[in-house]
C-alpha cells in the first residue's frame, strides 16, 4: 500500500510537472502569435428578439498555434493576462473587430461590435485614448462599439474604472457586464457603473428550462435589468425554448449556437444575409 501511495504521488508530482511546463510553452509561444500572425477573429451574430434581426457581432479571439493546432481563449487568455502581453493583444483585437466593422459599414452592415476587455487592459492608463483613437482611426461612430467587461474588472479598483467607463461613456461608448451574475456581482458596482448592458452568462442559459434555480437567476437578471434600466442580452441560447422563454420574460438580445457559432468574418456576411431573408 505503501509503495502504492508512493507512486501515486510521484504520479501526481509528474503531472503537476508536465501542466507547468506546458504553460511556460504555451506563454513563450504566445509571445509569437501576434508577429507571426497566429491570431485571428470570429464574429458571434447578437440577435434583437423583439425584431429578430442581427444588430451585432461579438468579436472573439482564436490562437492558431503552428504545432498544437486551436489553443481555445479560456486557456491562453489567462496566461495573457499574467505575463502582460494581453495588453498588445486586446489592442490588436480592438483594432481588428474596428477595422471589420468599418469593412462591414461600408457594406451596408453597421452592426454595433462588441470586444471583451480585460480587466488588464481597463488598468491601463491610456486605455480610453486608446479606444477613442482607434475608433477615429477606423471612422466608427463610439455608439457602435460595444465593451464587455466583467465585474472582477471592478473590484481592483472601482474609483479608477468608473472614471474611465464615464469618459467612454461621454464620447459614446457601450459597455456591457459580461458573466453577469457569476463574479462578485454587487448592486454598488451596477449602480456606480456607466453600463448600459447585462449578459445572463450561459451557464444560467444552459439549464433555463430544466432547473428551478437557473430559471429564477434569470428571471433576476431581466427583471433587474428593467428596473435599472439596462437591456439584458443572453448568451449561449442553444435552443427555440430557451429563445421562446427568454423574449416572452423581455430579454431583448440574445447570441448562442441556435442562432451561430461565432463565425469567421466571411460567414458571418453569408450568415447576415441569410437570416434577414428568411
Ligand atoms: P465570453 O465572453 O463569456 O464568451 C462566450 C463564450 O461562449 C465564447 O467562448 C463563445 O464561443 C461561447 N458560446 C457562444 N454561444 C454558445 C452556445 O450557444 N453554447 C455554448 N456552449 N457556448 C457558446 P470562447 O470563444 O471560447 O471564449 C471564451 C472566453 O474567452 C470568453 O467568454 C471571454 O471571456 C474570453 N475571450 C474570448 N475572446 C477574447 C478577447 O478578445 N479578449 C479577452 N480579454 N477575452 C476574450
Ligand atoms: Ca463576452
Ligand atoms: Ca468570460
Ligand atoms: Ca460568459
Amino acid at each position: 500500500a505503501k509503495t502504492a501511495g508512493r507512486n501515486h504521488y510521484q504520479f501526481y508530482v509528474a503531472q503537476v510537472d508536465e501542466e507547468i511546463r506546458e504553460r511556460k510553452r504555451l506563454e513563450k509561444d504566445l509571445m509569437r502569435a501576434l508577429p507571426d500572425n497566429q491570431l485571428h477573429l470570429v464574429y458571434q451574430p447578437q440577435i434583437n428578439l423583439g425584431s429578430r434581426r442581427i444588430v451585432g457581432a461579438e468579436a472573439l479571439l482564436r490562437w492558431t498555434h503552428p504545432t498544437l493546432g486551436m489553443v481555445p481563449p479560456d486557456r491562453f487568455i489567462p496566461l495573457a493576462e499574467l505575463n502582460g502581453s494581453i495588453v498588445e493583444i486586446g489592442r490588436w483585437v480592438l483594432e481588428e473587430a474596428c477595422r471589420q466593422a468599418a469593412e462591414w459599414a461600408a457594406a451596408e452592415m453597421p452592426l454595433h461590435i462588441a470586444i471583451n476587455l480585460s480587466a488588464v487592459q481597463l488598468r491601463q492608463g491610456d486605455i480610453v485614448e486608446t479606444i477613442l483613437n482607434v475608433l477615429k482611426a477606423y471612422d466608427i461612430p463610439p455608439g457602435r462599439l460595444e465593451l464587455e467587461v466583467t465585474e472582477t474588472s471592478f473590484m481592483e479598483n472601482l474609483d479608477s474604472a468608473v472614471e474611465k467607463l464615464n469618459q467612454l461613456k461621454r464620447e459614446g461608448v457601450n459597455v456591457a457586464v459580461d458573466d453577469f451574475g457569476t463574479g462578485y456581482s454587487s448592486l454598488t458596482y451596477l449602480k456606480r457603473l456607466p453600463v448600459q448592458h447585462l449578459k445572463i452568462d450561459k451557464q444560467f442559459v444552459q439549464d433555463l428550462l430544466i432547473n428551478d434555480d437557473d430559471t429564477r437567476i434569470a428571471n433576476t437578471i431581466i427583471d433587474l435589468g428593467r428596473s435599472l434600466n439596462l437591456d439584458v442580452i443572453a448568451e449561449g441560447v442553444e435552443t427555440e425554448e430557451q429563445e421562446f422563454y427568454l423574449h416572452s420574460r423581455g430579454c431583448q438580445m440574445a447570441q448562442g449556437y441556435y442562432f451561430a457559432k461565432p463565425l469567421p468574418a466571411d460567414d458571418f456576411v453569408r450568415f447576415y444575409a441569410s437570416f434577414h431573408h428568411k
